[in-house]
């Protein structure tokens, strides 16, 4: 794999001139003008017509260039208990194809033989052939170990030890990226969402849906932690008289504020809901309680999300998940928690926005992931 860095650059930023192109990645301009002849000669860059920079020397007019889009497609998997997807990307992260279902549940592997000839079948459909398949990227909610492609443990499928990558490796052959739906979606707003744009951005990513995780990217690289488990920051614990959590201890962010807790709280106040779904469904038609609830949710997240930011000192923090289904409300009343309560050097602070995807970032991420392989992992 040839030229990563400009590569990635392409695809978060594209079209730039050579000199863009050499500004952003740090090399030089005769280097800049090799690359870009050879991604030519690959056939995955070409030039898209010319601009005139507003403040150029002298005024010169600089050839666009782009990755062409129809080079190369990039498979997503979503493992989801009701809403999985497979979604087709292509060399330019624009979506070709998406498709969400329920597989049948169950033991792990016909859960993953079912969603690779899924994927297979899709790809037959929308008449994509393998050889231009760049690469497939699955996401599974747990503890991923990236190297191995293996889930290590999924305490909301309650699966360990399951070897994902090789089930798809069944189908696609050697090309297969595993990651959790989180750190997919951190990756999917480093390479065309809300940190594109930002030149070495440190981004934080936060979920929000039944579960809370986050992930982060920091020198644009996924930080996976020594197991595996950065960014785990619903066993974060908040409340010491909290509800008992997923993981065994008390009170931790994800037993209090998540999607499943919420539901819970309000059974115990006699409201039965059902589902975190149905619990943001009443919330979307005004229902009090519900809208209370995720207020409160909210402020514990805003206030982690505000010990993040102190810690880290993110450029910008993404919020996904199936709290987006209320547009930004949820987000909003998250970024007065946080920034009340962190420490920040800049009067504005960080960036603190909804995912550019909404509440199909999982879907969305889980291709993304497998084309950042391709662009970005040197051979
Ligand atoms: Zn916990």
């Amino acid at each position: 794999m040839r030229h990563p860095l400009v590569r990635r650059t392409l695809l978060q930023a594209a079209p730039l001139s050579r000199a863009e192109l050499a500004d952003r990645t740090g090399l030089s301009r005769p280097a800049m003008t090799e690359i870009c002849q050879e991604l030519t000669d690959l056939g995955l860059v070409r030039e898209t017509g010319v601009r005139t920079p507003s403040r150029s020397s002298m005024g010169r007019r600089r050839a666009q260039l782009d990755l062409v889009a129809d080079a190369g497609y990039a498979v997503g998997v979503l493992v989801a208990a009701e809403n999985s997807a497979v979604t087709i990307l292509d060399l330019k992260g624009g979506l070709v194809a998406t498709q969400r279902f329920r597989p049948p549940s169950g033991a792990p592997e016909p859960t993953l033989s079912f969603l690779a000839l899924t994927a297979e079948d899709q790809l037959a459909r929308v008449g994509i052939p393998a050889e231009r398949i760049v690469g497939v990227g699955v996401s599974v909610p747990g503890v991923v170990d990236p190297e191995r492609g293996r889930l290590h443990l999924s305490p909301f499928f309650g699966w360990s030890n399951v070897p994902v990558r090789a089930a798809f490796e069944a189908v696609f052959g050697p090309r297969v990226t595993v990651a959790s739906p989180v750190q997919a979606i951190a990756v999917a707003e480093l390479l065309f969402g809300s940190a594109s744009r930002l030149p070495y951005a440190d981004l934080a990513l936060v979920n929000v849906s039944t579960a809370i995780a986050a992930a982060f990217v920091f020198g644009g690289r996924l930080q996976q932690g020594a197991d595996s488990a950065s960014g785990q920051i619903g066993h974060v614990p908040v409340d010491a008289h909290g509800r008992r959590c997923r993981c065994g201890r008390r009170g931790c962010l994800d037993a209090v504020a998540s999607g499943d807790a919420l539901v819970a709280l309000a059974a115990q106040d006699g409201e039965e809901y059902g589902t975190f779904s149905d619990l943001l469904g009443a919330a979307e038609g005004g229902d009090a309680h519900a809208l209370a609830l995720l207020h409160q949710s909210a402020r514990q997240v805003g206030k982690v999300v505000g010990d993040v930011i102190t810690m880290l000192d993110p450029t910008l923090v993404a919020v996904s998940g199936m709290v987006l289904r209320l547009g930004t409300w949820y987000v909003d009343r998250v970024r007065e928690a946080a920034l009340a309560r962190a420490f920040v050097v800049s009067e504005a602070g960080p960036r603190i926005v909804a995912s550019a995807f909404g509440v199909d970032a999982g879907a969305v991420g889980s291709a993304a992931i497998a084309l950042d392989k391709f662009v970005y992992q040197p051979a």
